[in-house]
């Protein structure tokens, strides 16, 4: 199993309602995304197929006719001339409507459909470089519902009246785990709900790190880096690690509110001289996590 295959295991596992919507992906996100094919200058040349090295694509050997009957063939033609008189014929001969997809008998080439698997597929933008015909393009969405699939809810749990949340905390070591330090020398109050992890920088935390956490049953997971524009290996660069994070952690957001898990993760900043602000940042969230009670994953955990 690939990293990509365990991170998908790990959202089917978290998961505890059935998605309904597509996620939209943040510009600076790569990695997710949907290829979205144009049937009817597809040449079946396989070039796509032969680039993907995910296997996310294969050749379908059926032509879904009512494509080629919605195409508008530009003024200079199509580039594969045979797929344009295809059209053509199709287009004088049928109204819309009336045609399905047929099957393409065995061996005959140059006819069939691309299949895009969206479990599979890495957004690397190597099938649409290597297509001729510009058939492929890459749509800044994550079919979460197609990757999902059918949720089964889990069991419920009883609260106990003393329950308190249990949250993981990732602090990059530059900024804010000194606040967390200035926190405890200032003796600040804040809830011991967390446990903290020391990172060298926001951008360190992988997707795989929070889904596994969630999926082992922690109640929430809060981030807490430096202060936008002064990450100490990238500094103002859209580029930089918590710049990089905020996108991303809106994205895992949006992924997570789809499958029942919302709320649970948040991204904060706090220098090395905000103590006040990281012991803010921890209230903040041990209250929210305590008004959305337990991870409902703690069902699943104890039937296992
Ligand atoms: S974007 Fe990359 S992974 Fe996705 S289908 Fe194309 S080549 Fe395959
Ligand atoms: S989508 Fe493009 S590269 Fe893939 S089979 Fe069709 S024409 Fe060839």
């Amino acid at each position: 199993m690939d990293k990509r295959d365990q991170l998908i295991q790990k959202l089917r596992n978290i998961a505890v309602k059935t998605p309904e919507n597509d996620v939209e992906v943040p510009e600076k996100v790569e990695g997710f995304g949907t290829i979205e094919y144009g049937a009817q200058t597809c040449s079946a040349c396989k070039k796509c197929i032969l680039a993907c090295e995910p296997a996310a694509l294969d050749m379908d050997p059926t032509m879904n006719l009512p494509d080629y009957l919605k195409a508008t063939i530009p003024h200079d033609g199509f580039r594969s001339k045979n797929r344009e008189s295809l059209v053509t014929l199709l287009q004088g001969l049928r109204e819309e409507g009336n045609v399905v997809a047929i099957s393409v008998p065995d061996g005959l080439p140059g006819y069939g459909s691309i299949a895009w698997a969206a479990d599979r597929c890495i957004a690397c933008d190597k099938c649409i470089e290597a297509c001729l015909e510009d058939c492929l393009t890459l749509e800044k969405t994550y079919k979460l519902p197609e990757i999902i699939g059918e949720v089964k809810p889990p069991p419920s749990i009883t609260v106990s009246k003393d329950w308190e949340p249990f949250i993981l905390c990732f602090v990059c070591w530059e900024c804010s785990h000194a606040a967390a330090d200035l926190a405890g020398l200032m003796h600040l109050h804040y809830p011991t709900n967390i446990r903290t992890i020391r990172i060298p920088c926001l951008g360190a935390v992988e997707p795989m790190h929070i889904m596994t956490a969630l999926e082992n049953g922690v109640d929430g997971v809060l981030l807490t880096g430096c202060l936008l524009s002064e990450c100490h290996y990238g500094g103002d660069s859209p580029k930089a690690g918590n710049f990089m994070q905020y996108d991303f952690v809106k994205f895992w957001m949006d992924v997570l509110e789809e499958i029942g898990m919302g709320g649970r993760i948040h991204i904060d900043s706090a220098s090395a001289a905000m103590g006040i602000k990281f012991a803010d940042i921890v209230k903040e969230f041990t209250e929210k996590i305590q008004n959305l009670g337990p991870s409902p994953i703690r069902g699943k955990l104890e039937v296992r």
